[in-house]
């Protein structure tokens, strides 16, 4: 079985080991393992059938895999799926709402049905309320809510239970520009009152406002697991700038300390040449850097910081895996 690819299974609030889940026609999920920490979130991305739905639900105890297994706050969620449910809140790609029952209704159900005990419901149908921005509409009935207000309520419905672990599939699916504003100051508060969130999206310029991590599922198996965001990320990315081209550009940087993955080095004659790299040291270890390569007769004109988006990553990363399976649907 592979190691965990982002190699923090140690203090890991989901751990996933081994996962493999087929439907009766073709499998799913191959092999699948990761650690996902505390108080982050983690961008679950991939294309069209890469078995991000499947994931989820394995991970809520939803589906009971062939091989593998599934520790959500260190409980096996397939042995003890009713306490480990107390820790998991889940809101489902396509999820139904008690349309007759009001707000109010819907979500002292939920909290009933999570057993929270009856004389704390109220207060944790006001506090999720409050949260949520659902006040104003707690006596307004389900059915008649808009799609935002319906999607506010599924959230508030999956976290009543202040859950460890939130899942969240497609949730911005339908939300005007403002709603997902909201929806993801919504998520980065979560987290910082500590829960842990798995957020699947198509949309990666969102998931880069208030993603900690990205997973990248192809065809049912793990491309990528990684920091994304500045104060996670263990290397950053650095572009040189040469006057002119040198010969072994990446053979040459490769030999100084902190230097990784030199992805690319475009030749061009008469602007000279660039570089990007990945650089696991601080700022005083690329002051060093800049020193060193000028000291090798490299003709620096410039070396900083490359900001690169998470959609950059993720094409990157799929590129370099290779084309996806022919018989399989990929985006
Ligand atoms: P999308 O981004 O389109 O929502 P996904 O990454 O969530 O896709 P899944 O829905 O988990 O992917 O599907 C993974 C694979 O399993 C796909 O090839 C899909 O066709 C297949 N699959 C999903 N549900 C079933 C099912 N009930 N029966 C058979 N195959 C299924």
């Amino acid at each position: 079985m592979p190691p965990p690819m982002d190699g923090s299974m140690s203090e890991s609030v989901v751990r996933v080991d081994g996962l493999v889940f087929d439907y009766p026609t073709q499998r799913a999920l191959f092999d699948v393992s990761c650690g996902v920490g505390r108080a982050t979130i983690t961008a679950l991305v991939g294309p069209n059938g890469a078995g991000k739905t499947t994931f989820m639900r394995c991970i809520a105890g939803l589906e009971t895999p062939f091989a593998g297994s599934v520790t959500v706050a260190g409980l096996d969620v397939l042995a003890e799926p009713r306490r480990a449910h107390q820790h998991i809140g889940f809101l489902q790609d396509f999820f139904g709402l008690y349309e007759d029952l009001t707000v109010r209704q819907c979500l002292r159900f939920h909290a009933a049905a999570n057993g929270i005990a009856k004389s704390r419901r109220n207060q944790a149908v006001e506090r999720v309320a409050e949260l949520l921005n659902l006040r104003s509409r707690l006596d307004q009935r389900a059915g008649t809510l808009s799609r935002g207000l319906r999607q506010r309520l599924a959230i508030a419905q999956a976290i009543i239970h202040e859950p460890d672990v939130i899942l969240l599939d497609e949730p911005s699916a339908g939300l005007d520009p403002e709603a997902r504003e909201s929806l993801s100051s919504l998520l980065r508060q979560l987290r910082h009152a500590g829960m842990t969130l798995i957020v699947s999206s198509h949309i990666l310029t969102e998931l880069e406002d208030y993603s900690t991590h990205m997973l990248i599922l192809r065809d049912g198996r793990v491309v990528e697991h990684c920091p994304v965001s500045g104060e996670e990320a263990s290397a950053r990315r650095l572009r040189l700038m040469l006057s002119d081209p040198v010969d072994n550009l990446p053979e040459r940087l490769m030999r100084h300390f902190g230097v990784g993955n030199v992805l690319q080095a475009d030749v061009v004659p008469t602007d000279g040449a660039t570089a990007s790299f990945d650089f696991t040291g601080d700022l005083n270890a690329q002051c060093t850097l800049l020193r060193d390569l000028i000291g090798d007769g490299l003709p620096v004109a410039a070396l900083a910081e490359e900001q690169r988006t998470m959609h950059e990553v993720y094409r990157e990363r799929l590129r370099a895996d290779g084309p996806a399976e022919p018989d399989r649907g990929a985006a």
